[in-house]
C-alpha cells in the first residue's frame, strides 16, 4: 500500500550517495599520499648515498691514476739520471780494463773524471778503487792518502759477484763530503776475469729529493725510490732514519711487485701506519722501484666536505618536503573528516526527510494515506491503467449520520469511531496495489487497481457489512449501530476520464446510497 513512486524516489536518493565507497576512496587517497611522500624521501636519501659513494670511488680512482702517472714519470726521470752516470762508469771500466791502473796515467784520469762530473749536475763524484778498496782516483780532487772503502756494501758486492752489470747499493753518507748519496757501481776485472776493483758514481740524493719536494703530495704524501732488495734509497718526506729501511714485508713487495712491474693499490704504510692510495713502477734497466702515494684521508677531505654539504642540503630539502607533505596529508585527513561529517549529516537529513515525506503523505488520526497521497496515487494509477488497458475501481465511503454521532457521544468517541472504521477498511482491501485513504472528515476512499465494477462492489459490500458487524453503537443508526454508505465507480481505460471524473462518479453513487436510505453500496451508472 502507499504511493510507490514517492517511496522509490526516496530510496533512489539514498542510494545515489555511495557513502561507503566515497569514504574508502578518501582513505586510499590519504594512504597513497603517505606512500608517495615516503617514496620521495627514501629515493632522495638513496640518491644522495649513491651519489656520495660514486663520488668517493671517483675521487679514489682519480688519484690512483694520478699516482700511476707520477710513478711512471719519476721512474723515467730516475732511469735517465742513473743511465747518465752509469754510461760514464761503463766507459771508465772499459778504459781501466784495457789500460790498467798505471800510476803515471792517474793524474790524467782524475782530470777526466773531474771534467765528466762537472758535466752532470746530479753527480756527487766518480771514484775508482783497487781490489783492496784503496782509492785509486776520484773526481773531487780529494787526497788519496790511505782512505779505504773495502767495507762499503758495493765493494763487497762486486768482490763477491762476477756480474758485469751496474749495481745500486744502499744510500750512504759520503766519506768525502758528508752528504747523502746514492751509489751506482760496476766491477773492474783483471784480464783473467779476477776482481780488480770497483768504479763508482755517486749521485746526490738531493737531486731526487728537490724534484720530489717540488711535487704537491699533500701533507702526508710519500714518494719512495726503493732498491730491488726492498731497502729505501730515497724517501720524501726525508728522514735519515728511513734510509735503508727494508720494506720486504710491505704489501708492495709481498703482493704487488710479484704480480706486475707497475700498478695501483691502497694499503697501510709499514713506515708510518697511514693508509695511502699508491702507484708504483719498476725503473727500466735498473733494480729500482718508484713508489708514489697519497694519504687516503687527505684525498677524501674534499669529498667528505662535498658530501656533507649535499647531505645537509638534502636534509633541508627532506625536512621541507616532509613538513609540506605532513601538512598536506593532515589537510587531506581533515578534509576527509569534514566530508565524512557532511555525508553523515546528509544521511541523517535524508532519514529525516524520508520521515517527513511519509508524514506529509499520511493522515495523523487514522494512519491511512491522506488526501495528498490519494490524489498522487489515483493520478498515477489511472495513467498506468490507461497504458496497460487494465481496470481501476474507486470506493467512496461515508459514515452515516456522523454529525449526530458526534453530537451524542462527543468528538473523542467520534475520532475513535473513525479509527475503527479505517482499520476495517484496511483489513478488507488485501491486494498489495490497493490504497485506502482518508478523503476528508468522515469520508474515506479506496483505490483498487485492476478491479472492475463487480469486484469493487463485492469489496464495498464486505466493508459495509464489516462496519455494521463491528457493532459500534449509534442511537440514530440503522439497527442502533454505526453504518457506512459506499459509492462504487470503475474506470474505463478506453475513455478519456480524469481522476476528478472518477471521484465525481463515485460521489454521485454515494449520494444515491444516502438518498436511498443509507447503509448500502451503490454502483455508479
Ligand atoms: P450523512 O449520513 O448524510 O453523511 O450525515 P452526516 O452527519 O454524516 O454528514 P455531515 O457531512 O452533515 O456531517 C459530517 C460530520 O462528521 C461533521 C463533523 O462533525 C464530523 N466530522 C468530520 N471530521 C471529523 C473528525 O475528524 N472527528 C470527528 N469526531 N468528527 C468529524
Ligand atoms: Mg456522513
Ligand atoms: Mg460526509
Amino acid at each position: 500500500m502507499g504511493n510507490p513512486s514517492v517511496k522509490d524516489r526516496i530510496e533512489q536518493l539514498r542510494h545515489s550517495v555511495p557513502l561507503v565507497t566515497e569514504q574508502a576512496g578518501a582513505r586510499i587517497k590519504v594512504r597513497s599520499a603517505v606512500v608517495l611522500l615516503v617514496a620521495v624521501c627514501l629515493s632522495m636519501i638513496v640518491i644522495v648515498i649513491w651519489e656520495a659513494w660514486s663520488s668517493r670511488q671517483y675521487h679514489l680512482h682519480d688519484k690512483e691514476v694520478a699516482m700511476s702517472n707520477l710513478a711512471q714519470t719519476l721512474a723515467s726521470q730516475a732511469q735517465a739520471t742513473i743511465k747518465q752516470a752509469d754510461t760514464l762508469l761503463f766507459t771508465l771500466v772499459e778504459r781501466l780494463e784495457s789500460d790498467g791502473f798505471d800510476p803515471a796515467g792517474l793524474p790524467h784520469l782524475e782530470r777526466l773524471l773531474s771534467a765528466q762530473r762537472s758535466e752532470l749536475s746530479q753527480l756527487h763524484g766518480l771514484f775508482v778503487y783497487d781490489e783492496t778498496g784503496r782509492w785509486i782516483a776520484n773526481s773531487n780532487g780529494a787526497a788519496l792518502t790511505d782512505a779505504n772503502n773495502a767495507d762499503r756494501e758495493y765493494f763487497i758486492f762486486h768482490r763477491n759477484h762476477p756480474d758485469r752489470g751496474p749495481h745500486i747499493g744502499p744510500s750512504i753518507k759520503s766519506r768525502s763530503s758528508g752528504e747523502w748519496i746514492m751509489t751506482v757501481s760496476r766491477r773492474i776485472n783483471h784480464a783473467d776475469g779476477s776482481f780488480a776493483g770497483v768504479a763508482l758514481a755517486s749521485i746526490y740524493l738531493n737531486h731526487f729529493l728537490s724534484l720530489y719536494d717540488s711535487i704537491d703530495m699533500g701533507r702526508n704524501g710519500v714518494i719512495n725510490l726503493i732498491a730491488d732488495d726492498a731497502t729505501i734509497i730515497v724517501r720524501r718526506p726525508f728522514n735519515e732514519a728511513d734510509i735503508g729501511t727494508s720494506l720486504a714485508n710491505s704489501p708492495l713487495f709481498k703482493q704487488l711487485l710479484p704480480s706486475g712491474s707497475s700498478g695501483t693499490a691502497a694499503f697501510k704504510s709499514m713506515v708510518d701506519g697511514v693508509v695511502r692510495v699508491v702507484g708504483f713502477r719498476r725503473v727500466e734497466g735498473y733494480p729500482l722501484v718508484v713508489f708514489t702515494a697519497l694519504d687516503k684521508e687527505e684525498i677524501l677531505i674534499g669529498w667528505r666536505e662535498e658530501s656533507l654539504l649535499s647531505a645537509g642540503i638534502v636534509t633541508l630539502l627532506l625536512g621541507f618536503v616532509g613538513v609540506l607533505g605532513y601538512r598536506l596529508i593532515n589537510l587531506m585527513m581533515q578534509q576527509n573528516r569534514i566530508q565524512n561529517q557532511l555525508l553523515d549529516a546528509q544521511d541523517k537529513l535524508l532519514e529525516v526527510n524520508r520521515g517527513l515525506e511519509l508524514l506529509a503523505l499520511e493522515d495523523a488520526l487514522t494512519g491511512l494515506s491522506n488526501r495528498r497521497q490519494f490524489d498522487l496515487f489515483i493520478h498515477s494509477e489511472m495513467g498506468r491503467a490507461r497504458r496497460s488497458l487494465s481496470g481501476l475501481a474507486l470506493l467512496m465511503i461515508d459514515v452515516d449520520h456522523f454529525k449526530l454521532f458526534n453530537d451524542h457521544y462527543g468528538h473523542v468517541a467520534g475520532d475513535e469511531c473513525l479509527r475503527n472504521i479505517s482499520a476495517i477498511i484496511t483489513d478488507n482491501i488485501k491486494r498489495p496495489g490497493d490504497l485506502a485513504a482518508r478523503y476528508g472528515g468522515e469520508e474515506f476512499a479506496a483505490v483498487l487497481p485492476g478491479t472492475d465494477y463487480v469486484g469493487a462492489f463485492l469489496v464495498a459490500e464486505k466493508i459495509r457489512r464489516a462496519v455494521l458487524q463491528a457493532g459500534i453503537p449509534h442511537r440514530e443508526g440503522a439497527e442502533g449501530m454505526v453504518t457506512v454508505s459506499i459509492g462504487v465507480a470503475a474506470y474505463d481505460p478506453a475513455s478519456q476520464a480524469q481522476p476528478n471524473d472518477l471521484v465525481g462518479a463515485a460521489d454521485k453513487a454515494l449520494y444515491v446510497a444516502k438518498a436511498s436510505g443509507r447503509n448500502m453500496s451503490v454502483i455508479a451508472n
